[in-house]
């Protein structure tokens, strides 16, 4: 890479913006600490922190008591204290009243019980926010379950302005933040470099840095607080995306991808090993899978196809494509248990090929081991199944070229680009996951990554039919269990937590074990399964109820990855009022693998109608797609595709869903500004301030 210029400003920059905040006035060791818990450590940190749920105070559009309704609702209004008094009522309760007044009436504010407290900060004379429930009163307006939030002096010049409310933690307030926010920015009046291109500032009519940095924090009017949030929801995406294609680019280029061939007898042999007919959706995939493989330019798929659509078997063909072509290909599964599975589905699909297939875990141990490191170096192993275990450095391939991650959800970049730099080729990838994702946050998360996408399950399931009850029927819900597991079938019950806890009173999987095998189901044989176990426990249990010797698994979520028992045709969710929608779909997705009618019964002790509400959605949808974006709009973006799962900066300002329009704009400039050296140089600096070397980290550049 070209050397690049020191530029002075920058020198500049770093030395304010990356000072700690306990250089500001009032900020001491424990309000540094306290902001610390906020995730602010520098003053840059300070005027990255925008205020919270992007809620300001507008004291210019604050009704005088005279003209608050008296209607008993809650309302706002700013005061000056004329008296504080304790007060007996006549049923001998002590109360505080506060009398106060502005330039139009008086108003009694009423503290009863433990609201005493807020009292004692104030001081008559003073100036305060009062909110409550306003009513006529007899002599003045009477206010209670109310606040009264004192104002310094600060406060009160700007008493007409809009002002910010930020998070608080610890012993912080609002005016805290204020104060050191007003500093913050003083200094960046001095110095703050842009830290957009110019030409796009002008061409998008955005606001500068500082002008919208101000406004963010004290705006002048709303319409200028828009302009100035429109700024920098385009700029977070915008060198996002910058930054994930100037990486993504880097990596391209170093490497040579590799071309196979067209499928050949390997492929046609995994397809003769099929039991069925593949699916319109997964010839489709696999013709798109391929053709990229056919490709010079290295493969960057991502198949979605929801629980059950049979992605398994495409990853079989990719493999052996990878193999008939003389080359490695490894397929990584987030769990010990999956991956033995896939280990056993796989050897199966390739028994008519001369492929060998092995699997790497950790405890996979001693000679064996020993024997499957060398044999993946001198390329005497064609596929490999196996968990993190494939990342560690100790395993080097002879010759890698397609790198397949299962359930991808689990695993973050950084872990996905470490298995692809195993191969001094640049390999092929494909990403399966069942979860699906919007075609804008993969963009955002992967920079150009392709989409296959399987709709619809194979042939020949009966939906399964979901049901949702109260606590109350436990009862009968398991003495129906016992009739399934009597029938020949299997179970499963899901339990949200490992161990007894103080804050959920949820029944546990240890807990619920203890009781249904001792109880309901005591004539039958029930297995536990939770993350807390040994690996080799685990696979021991697992193994009982793939081999039908355990009729009935509790288990925590372990199982919600991608396990395959067909003859298991009832779930049993407890506590299900604590997982996510898209979350009990998976779940969900261990029944109706096979031809028997099968059913989902979700278990909650609570009567609130939004949860009855989400529920009552399972029992209506069967479809991930439409329950992920459900589970989008109920619980937000974060929830279900937290960034950082994804080993990405969090989101600070933009909102996937909602922004996604700038999305896809500051994605198009951002190819644009990296394809053009000459502007990509201004962005450059900016990324590697922003991001640290966190890109580089991610990419393992
Ligand atoms: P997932 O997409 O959730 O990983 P799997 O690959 O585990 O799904 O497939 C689920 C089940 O469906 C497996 O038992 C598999 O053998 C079966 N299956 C896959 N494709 C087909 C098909 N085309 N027709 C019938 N059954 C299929
Ligand atoms: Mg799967």
């Amino acid at each position: 890479m070209q050397e690049k210029k020191e530029r002075p400003e920058l020198v500049v920059i770093l030395l304010w913006w990356h000072e700690p905040v306990i250089s500001l006035k009032g900020i001491g060791p424990k309000k540094a600490l306290d902001l610390r818990k906020l995730n602010v450590e520098t003053i840059g940190d300070i005027l990255n922190m925008y205020p919270r749920f992007n809620s300001y105070i507008d004291y210019s559009r604050f009704k005088k008591i005279k003209e608050l309704a008296t209607n008993n609702e809650k309302q706002i209004f700013v005061c000056e204290i004329v008296s504080i008094g304790e007060k007996y009522s006549h049923k001998g309760k002590r109360y505080s009243l506060v009398t106060v007044r502005d330039e139009t009436a008086y108003a009694e504010i009423y503290f009863f019980a433990q609201q005493r407290f807020l009292v004692k900060k104030l001081k008559v004379g003073n100036k305060a926010i009062a909110t409550g429930k306003v009513k006529p009163g007899r002599t003045a307006r009477m206010v209670t379950e109310a606040s009264l939030q004192p104002m310094d002096k600060e406060d009160e010049q700007e008493s007409l302005g809009i002002l910010p409310v930020y998070s608080l933690a610890g012993s912080l307030t609002q005016n805290d933040l204020r104060r050191a926010v007003k500093q913050a920015l003083l200094l960046a009046e001095k110095h703050l470099p842009e830290s957009l291109p110019q030409k796009i500032i002008s061409e998008r009519k955005l606001l500068g840095r500082l002008e919208a940095l101000n406004n963010i924090h004290f705006p002048k009017n709303f319409s200028i607080l828009k302009a100035a949030k429109d700024r920098f929801i385009f700029e977070e995406l915008y060198l996002l995306q910058c930054g994930l294609l100037y990486y993504r680019n880097k990596v391209k280029s170093g490497k040579k991808g590799i071309k196979h061939g067209k499928d050949g007898v390997g492929v046609s042999r995994v397809l003769d090993c099929l039991p069925f007919q593949m699916t319109d959706a997964q010839k489709q995939a696999w013709l798109e899978i391929s053709l990229d493989m056919q490709d010079e330019k290295p493969m960057h798929r991502l198949l979605q196809g929801d629980v059950g659509s049979g992605k398994t078997v495409i990853s079989a063909l990719a493999l052996a494509k990878t193999a008939e072509n003389g080359y490695q290909g490894c397929i990584m599964v987030p769990t010990e248990i999956l991956a033995q599975q896939h280990f056993q589905t796989l050897t199966g699909l390739m028994e008519k090929t001369s492929f060998r297939v092995e699997l790497l875990t950790s405890s996979v141990k001693g000679s064996k081991r020993k024997e499957i490191l060398a044999d993946l170096a001198s390329g005497n192993i064609d596929i490999i199944v196996g968990t993190h275990a494939l990342i560690q450095d100790e395993v080097i391939f002879n010759s890698l070229t397609l790198v397949i991650t299962d359930e991808q959800h689990r695993f973050g970049v950084e872990q996905r680009a470490k298995l692809a730099n195993k191969s001094e080729f640049s390999p092929d990838v494909l990403v399966m996951t069942a979860t699906p994702i919007p075609r804008t946050l993969a963009l955002t998360v992967y920079g150009d990554l392709d989409v296959s996408v399987m709709r619809g399950l194979p042939p020949g399931r009966k939906p399964i039919e979901t049901l949702c009850f109260t606590n109350e029927k436990r009862p009968e819900i398991y003495a129906g269990m016992l009739r399934e597991v009597k029938k020949g079938h299997q179970a499963y019950v899901v339990c949200p937590l490992i161990e007894e806890s103080d804050t959920f009173d949820v029944n546990s999987a240890s807990e619920v074990y203890e009781e249904l095998s001792h109880g309901y189901l005591r004539e039958i044989t029930c297995g536990l399964l939770h993350g807390r176990m040994k690996e080799t426990e685990k696979g021991k249990v697992m193994q009982g109820f793939i081999n039908g010797s355990i009729d009935v698994l509790v288990a925590t979520t372990v199982i919600e990855v991608g396990v395959n028992v067909p003859n298991a045709s009832l779930m049993v969710i407890e506590g299900a009022d604590r997982f996510g929608l898209a979350q009990m779909h998976q779940l969900r997705g261990r029944v109706g693998r096979g031809n028997n009618q099968s059913y989902c019964v979700l278990l909650t002790d609570s009567d609130k109608p939004e949860t009855l509400a989400r529920l009552k959605i399972m029992h209506e949808c069967s479809d991930g797609f439409v329950l992920a974006e459900k589970d989008l709009e109920l619980r937000g973006a974060g929830q279900l595709f937290g960034m950082r799962q994804h080993g990405l900066p969090d989101l600070h300002i933009a909102d996937i869903l909602h922004d996604m329009d700038v999305l896809l704009e500051a994605r198009t400039l951002a190819k644009k500004t990296v394809a053009e050296p000459a502007m990509f140089s201004d962005v450059e600096i900016v990324l590697k301030n922003q991001f640290d070397e966190r890109f580089q980290r991610i990419f393992n550049l």
